[in-house]
């Protein structure tokens, strides 16, 4: 059977998606597409696929069995609520939303209708170098974890991104979601430190030092860099009570000449992830053709929201600002 799915928002990782739904993976076809610009969505269309005009015509079409939703932060609630009213399973990309409340609303949607149907796009979880870090961790040999150090590194970001809000909302949301998962804990309160700014992005808030404290007492260290200029460069460590678990650097072709020994560093997060975003897709297909979801769900994007909130608190205030979490409610209780 395959899986007839409509994706809304066709800009950089829109298409990104739409090229691994129709070009790498199987029993999936993306039959329709929406985006503001129709003429981005027709270009970025597949062949057969139908460009609708907006994305509640994309949803409410009895061609479309679930959505991929590839536009941007602010368009998430309105799109996901409507998925939900549906009753379609739909792959939402990060950040699931941009505020508490826009997050409480999804999942009390989801929560009424009784069955998980959202996905985060949360790729890391499905990287294969993650995975084996997890099962170190899990596998408690190393004893309880102590401190998590994440390290994410952007080459550059868009000019006239001078603020917190992008570094904070878009990208820190990767780092609290992979702490909690590797983890296995929640984060209770954000500390943000600013160093020096770069030179290099002018008037650009950047790089940022963010502690998140968990609640078994654990502390994740996360560098924020959004224009580092080099490449893209995640890396992460786990100090545990007997033990030190560390995130491989890609294995990458090793070249040797004059200028001395190198290997090549991704260019963005397409190349880094590139088979976790296989991955996660694939395990979507799956559960989306049965009706449902899997994977990191509406309540860890609440999660995320939460961090990136305290943590734009946390810029303004100088403070240690708490995080207070919802009971978890039953239907998350597995995920
Ligand atoms: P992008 O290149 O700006 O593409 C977003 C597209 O959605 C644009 O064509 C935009 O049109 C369109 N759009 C915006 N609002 C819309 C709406 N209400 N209805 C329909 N279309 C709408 O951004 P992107 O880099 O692809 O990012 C898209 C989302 O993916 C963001 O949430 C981002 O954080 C996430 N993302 C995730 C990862 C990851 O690693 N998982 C990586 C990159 C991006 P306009 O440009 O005209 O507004």
């Amino acid at each position: 059977m395959t899986l007839k799915v409509g994706v809304i928002g066709t800009g950089m990782i829109g298409q990104d998606h739409i090229r691994r739904l129709t070009k790498v993976l199987s029993g999936v076809e993306v039959a329709a597409v929406a985006d503001i610009a129709r003429d981005r969505a027709e270009a970025a269309a597949p062949e057969g696929a139908e460009v609708f005009d907006t994305p509640e015509a994309l949803i409410a079409s009895d061609t479309v069995e679930a959505v991929v939703i590839c536009s941007w932060g602010p368009a998430h609630e309105e799109q996901l609520l409507a998925c939900i009213d549906a009753g379609k399973p739909v792959f939402c990309e990060k950040p699931m939303v941009t505020s508490e409340e826009a997050a409480l609303r999804v999942m009390a949607a989801e929560t009424a209708f009784g069955r998980r149907l959202v996905q985060v796009g949360f790729m890391r979880r499905f990287d294969a170098d993650y995975r084996r870090l997890k099962a170190v961790i899990d596998g408690g040999t190393l004893g309880a974890p102590l401190i998590y150090k994440s390290i994410h590194r952007n080459a550059s970001v868009p000019e006239g991104l001078y603020t917190s809000e992008m570094p904070l909302n878009d990208t820190l949301v990767h780092d609290a979601d992979i702490s909690r998962w590797l983890l296995s804990d929640e984060v209770t309160g954000v500390e943000v430190r600013l160093p020096r700014r770069s030179t290099r992005g002018g008037e650009l808030r950047d790089p940022h030092i963010v502690l998140l404290h968990c609640a078994s007492g654990a502390i994740v260290d996360v560098e924020i860099s959004v224009n580092i200029g080099y490449g893209y460069d995640i890396r992460g460590e786990v100090s545990c009570e007997m033990g030190v678990a560390a995130l491989p650097n890609r294995p990458a072709t090793v070249v040797s000449d004059q200028y001395g020994i190198r290997q090549t560093i991704p260019e963005d997060w397409r190349e880094r992830f590139i088979e976790a975003y296989d991955q996660e897709f694939r395990e979507w297909i799956v559960a989306a053709g049965q009706g449902t979801a899997t994977g990191p769900s509406a309540w860890d994007g609440y999660a995320a929201t939460l961090v990136a909130d305290a943590a734009l608190r946390a810029v303004e205030s100088g403070a240690h600002e708490k995080i207070t979490m919802i009971d978890k409610p039953a239907l998350y209780a597995a995920a």
